[in-house]
């Protein structure tokens, strides 16, 4: 489907435009707030064995039964995601990586674009430009 590839084309362009401001001004908050879904091959490459014996210590990485998946929280000792250093991702490159971390904070949900509203560079209008491109596309902003 031509659209979504440019959609998706788009939305790179746009995660990777924001990377300095990642990194310098956000302080990657999305990767020290909250918490990630994530299954055991994805957890393996997030973190090391020792640092997954910390957050295990601490309640922080729960096995939700029959789902196969691993939820790690971010509010932690570790000050956040266990792959997270000096505000950069360590996996960054990694197909292993999860999905959400790849796609954060630019979702394609069909017809529709939906950017998170707690994302400082969406709430400093980082994305405009590329917001019209998707709309130029027949995309709708929710
Ligand atoms: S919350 Fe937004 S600006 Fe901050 S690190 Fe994540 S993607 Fe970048
Ligand atoms: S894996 Fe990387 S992008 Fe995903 S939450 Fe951890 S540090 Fe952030």
């Amino acid at each position: 489907m031509p659209k979504l590839k440019d959609a998706e084309l788009i939305a790179d362009k746009a995660r990777e435009s924001i990377s300095d401001f990642c990194i310098n001004e956000c302080h990657a908050f999305c990767c020290r707030k909250g918490y990630i879904m994530v299954r055991l091959h994805q957890l393996n490459q997030m973190t090391t064995k020792e640092k997954r014996e910390i957050l295990e210590k601490e309640g922080n990485i729960k096995e939700l039964f029959y789902s196969g998946k691993f939820q790690v929280d971010f509010t932690n000792s570790l000050g956040g995601c266990p792959a997270l250093k000096d505000n950069k991702c360590t996996i960054h490159k990694n197909p292993e990586r999860p999905e959400v971390c790849h796609e954060f904070p630019i979702f394609i949900l069909g017809d529709k674009i939906k950017i998170s509203k707690k994302c400082p560079a969406n709430q400093n209008n980082k994305f405009y430009p590329f917001i019209k491109q998707f709309q130029e596309l027949g995309y709708e902003l929710i």
